[in-house]
């Protein structure tokens, strides 16, 4: 498993390099029961201060280490001001972050952001595989030949590698 303390020093110096102002972190965790979603920012009830949890999936290290950082970044970019939702202030701030560090953070279309700051409720999804170059979910209802073998698929967006989200019968071959 990837060190999550290293990689959250890591965007937080990234971050700063930037000069984006983002808030008080105070407790910061892995997630392991989350299936459908990648991370997830909370305001404290003192609304002052935030808690980010982030899928104990993105730490694998078969996943590159731009998996969990880019997610990270898209949550720490939830703490800045005016930026709760995938408004037009996080849409600049996570361009800004894409432009100068290389990211390809977006807003998800996915139960990734799920009912967190009142974003709307998705529909539930079944089974769902990943990008795992620029994060862009595919979901599915059924359990097609996509989700029986992402890796014989790539990504309709960058052409990078797509990992399996939820179980599958995946059979490395
Ligand atoms: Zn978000
Ligand atoms: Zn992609």
């Amino acid at each position: 498993m990837k060190d999550f303390d290293k990689l959250i020093e890591t965007c937080l110096s990234e971050l700063d390099k930037t000069g984006i102002k983002y808030g008080n972190v105070t407790k910061w965790e892995i997630n392991t029961r989350a299936k459908k979603r990648w991370g997830q920012c909370r305001i404290l009830p003192n609304g002052k201060s935030f808690e980010i949890s982030i899928s104990k999936r993105l730490l694998d290290d078969a996943l590159p280490d731009e998996s969990a950082k880019s997610t990270i970044i898209h949550e720490l970019l939830h703490t800045c001001k005016g930026c709760r939702n995938h408004g037009s202030e996080w849409k600049k701030l996570a361009s800004v972050v894409n432009s100068e560090l290389g990211y390809n953070i977006k807003r998800c279309t996915s139960p990734a952001e799920q009912g967190i700051f009142g974003e709307k409720a998705v529909k539930q999804v079944k089974y769902a595989v990943m990008c795992l170059k620029c994060g862009k979910i595919y979901e599915r209802e059924r359990k097609s030949k996509l989700i029986k073998n992402p890796h014989r698929y790539r990504c309709g967006i960058c052409g990078g590698k797509l990992g399996a989200m939820f179980p599958t019968d995946d059979k490395k071959s």
